[in-house]
């Protein structure tokens, strides 16, 4: 597991969650990599809320992984707010067209999760 109880987690992924079908895909690959020990998900809400605490954890991170669906970026920025290095994976750059359909796709889902892994080398 990516992550040792001395000094935090050694990668952090923070997904944008947006209310848009690529929103929930960053959200459901940032789970996903999670429970597959490939990284640890992150409360990006508490960076946009400048909580202390959340904001130095992520700083803390050795990596830092950021999915956004879509090339409005609302994760990234936030990121960039603070000053924090990233790596960054945007949804509709793989061809995943961006709609309010909040169901999950299977095809799209595993695509983005593919494209994340790569990132991650894992
Ligand atoms: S990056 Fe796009 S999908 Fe994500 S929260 Fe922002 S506008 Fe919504």
């Amino acid at each position: 597991m990516e992550s040792c109880s001395c000094c935090g987690p050694i990668t952090m992924i923070l997904a944008c969650s947006g209310g848009s079908n690529v929103g929930q895909i960053s959200n459901e690959i940032a789970r996903r990599l999670t429970i597959d020990n490939k990284g640890v998900m992150f409360c990006l809400a508490g960076l946009g809320g400048d909580v202390e605490p959340l904001v130095d954890r992520t700083k803390s991170a050795e990596r830092v992984l950021v999915i956004d669906g879509c090339p409005v970026a609302c994760a990234k920025k936030t990121l960039e707010r603070h000053g924090i290095e990233h790596e960054w994976l945007e949804l509709t750059s793989l061809g995943i067209e961006k709609c309010p359909d909040l169901e999950l796709d299977a095809a799209q889902v595993e695509c983005a999760m593919n494209a994340a892994e790569e990132m991650l080398g894992a």
